[in-house]
């Protein structure tokens, strides 16, 4: 492999203040909790200091959402709430590059993947909804909105995420507090000052940032009347126990351990390309990532001899370094983790190579890792890593492949890679997953609903069945 010379992004276009308060009723205020740190995971500096929302900041973030959904936003027309949403998505394109660096510097995910696939999409899903906000008499779910919406994100993709949840709400009429990730909170509040540029109305965006305490808060709220989360299946059944019994609608979007299958007729070098952008895209943190690859018996050893020499290609290092295509890991805890479930995976018998290449001395890094000779039974074929780690299993018919992939707790997402069009409509009809892409992976569309089956949570984002989510329905 020939070398690039660095090519690093100017970070000259962010300014990281050195402590940031919440932003509640339009206004950033201080919190009257303590503070926490966000640091850069690339390198472990710290960015800056940022408030840890209480239980009072919360419950005055609610208060504010409430008087702005029952004075402003629940009265305004469809048509006029557009008018904010298309603001805001034309902002969030004119800021994309400042957006870009920040999210990179606070999350440790490559530039290119932030520039050129989280915040185009986030400016698209605000596109998206704010055409569906006059539009909602056609949307099948009735037209009259929840009230306030606590939604709680997770960090692989911080205003990604916060686009997912938030351009649906609004559209739909109703208010909201969020709380970002305790490890990425940057963009979050960056959005806040965007809602503040766009003229938003005071109260119909609130941002509280915090820990899990804070998100808690949120949930069990008595005056919330939807929640909305993307995060670990474990908190998400912590959440479904916190609202069981209440009148509050919930969608929640949790892991997966999605089959991504290759059948012997694919076209090997495309199949490998969408293995790679499957497992190690955004370092493999994705909850739809193709962590396990099912891959024919008669090209098993074909498709992982091409694969490792692919993974061998793969820059790792820098994530502002425009040519790096894997990046920091998110948090030390997250590490811990990816080398942990590794461990067991050698230990467990499994046959472990990962791509050779110099990691930084600083900072949280995990080399792409390929696992081959997986069993069913072996935790790395189940459990959720949540890092560049793929596990490799094999099979010889398409029921063999099917029974396989299905073969999990969780039913996200799921790929399928063959020269035959039936082949695929018959897979995709047995493949238990809310999502199955067709010889491609992890592509994202604000026009296409998300969301999973069995432990991958309930409820849809995206498309006009997100909007389901943030109506009363058709009879009220
Ligand atoms: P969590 O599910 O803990 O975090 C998601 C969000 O929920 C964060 O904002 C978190 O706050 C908040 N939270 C934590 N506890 C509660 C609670 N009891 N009530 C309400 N909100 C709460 O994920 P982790 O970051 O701990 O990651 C753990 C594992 O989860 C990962 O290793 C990965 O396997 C999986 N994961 C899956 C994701 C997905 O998209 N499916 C996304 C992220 C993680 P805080 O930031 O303080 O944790």
């Amino acid at each position: 492999m020939f070398e690039y010379a660095p090519a690093p992004e100017s970070r000259a276009i962010v300014d990281i203040k050195p402590s940031y308060g919440l932003f509640i009723d339009g206004e950033f205020v201080d919190g009257t909790g303590k503070a926490f740190k966000t640091v850069n995971p690339a390198t472990e500096e710290v960015l800056a200091e940022v408030a840890e929302a209480s239980d009072a900041d919360v419950d005055a973030a609610v208060k504010a959402a409430r008087r702005a959904y029952t004075r402003v936003w629940s009265r305004m027309s469809g048509s006029e709430r557009a008018k904010y949403l298309y603001r805001i998505a034309r902002i969030i394109q004119e800021r994309g590059r400042e957006l870009a660096v920040l999210e990179s510097i606070d999350n440790g995910k490559p530039i290119k993947e932030s520039r050129d696939v989280d915040i185009p999409v986030v400016a698209a899903h605000f596109f998206y909804y704010a055409g569906w906000a006059d539009k909602l008499k056609y949307s099948g779910f009735g037209e009259t909105p929840l009230g306030v919406a606590g939604q709680v994100i997770p960090w692989n993709f911080p205003l990604l995420m916060l686009a997912w949840k938030i351009a649906p709400a609004l559209a739909c009429g109703n208010t909201v507090v969020l709380k970002p990730a305790e490890t990425t909170p940057l963009t979050a509040l960056l959005f806040a000052e965007i809602c503040q540029q766009a003229d938003l109305p005071p109260g119909v965006v609130n941002i509280v940032t915090g820990a899990g305490d804070t998100g808690r808060a949120i949930v069990s709220h008595p005056d919330v009347d939807k929640v909305a989360f993307t995060g670990s299946t474990d908190v998400g059944k912590a959440i479904a126990r916190a609202v069981a019994g209440t009148n509050k609608k919930v969608t929640l979007e949790l892991g997966g351990k999605a089959a991504n299958i290759v059948f012997d007729d694919a076209p090997l070098d495309q199949a490998v390309e969408g293995i790679v952008n499957g497992i190690f895209f955004n370092q493999g943190h994705v909850c739809c990532a193709g962590s396990r690859l099912l891959v024919q018996e008669s090209v098993a050893d074909e498709v992982m001899e091409r694969l490792k020499r692919r993974m061998a290609t793969l820059r790792v290092g820098d994530p502002l370094d425009k040519n790096t295509d894997v990046g920091a890991i998110n948090s030390a805890e997250q590490l811990a983790k990816i080398r942990e479930l590794s461990d067991i995976g050698e230990a467990e018998g499994a046959e472990r190579w990962s791509a050779p290449c110099d990691l930084p001395a600083n900072g949280y890094w995990f080399a792409p890792t390929v696992f081959t000779g997986v069993s069913q039974a072996h935790r790395i074929a189940r459990e959720e890593i949540f890092g560049p780690v793929l596990s490799v299993l094999t099979f010889r018919t398409p029921s063999e492949a099917i029974e396989k992939a299905n073969n999990t707790p969780f039913g996200l997402s799921a790929g399928v890679w063959t020269d035959k069009g039936s082949r695929i409509l018959s897979m995709a009809n047995r493949l238990r997953a809310g999502v199955v892409w067709a010889n491609t992976f992890n592509k994202f569309d604000p026009t296409s609903p998300f969301g999973g089956y069995k432990e991958s949570g309930y409820g849809r984002e995206g498309g006009r069945h997100g909007l389901e989510g943030y109506l009363k329905g058709e009879d009220s």
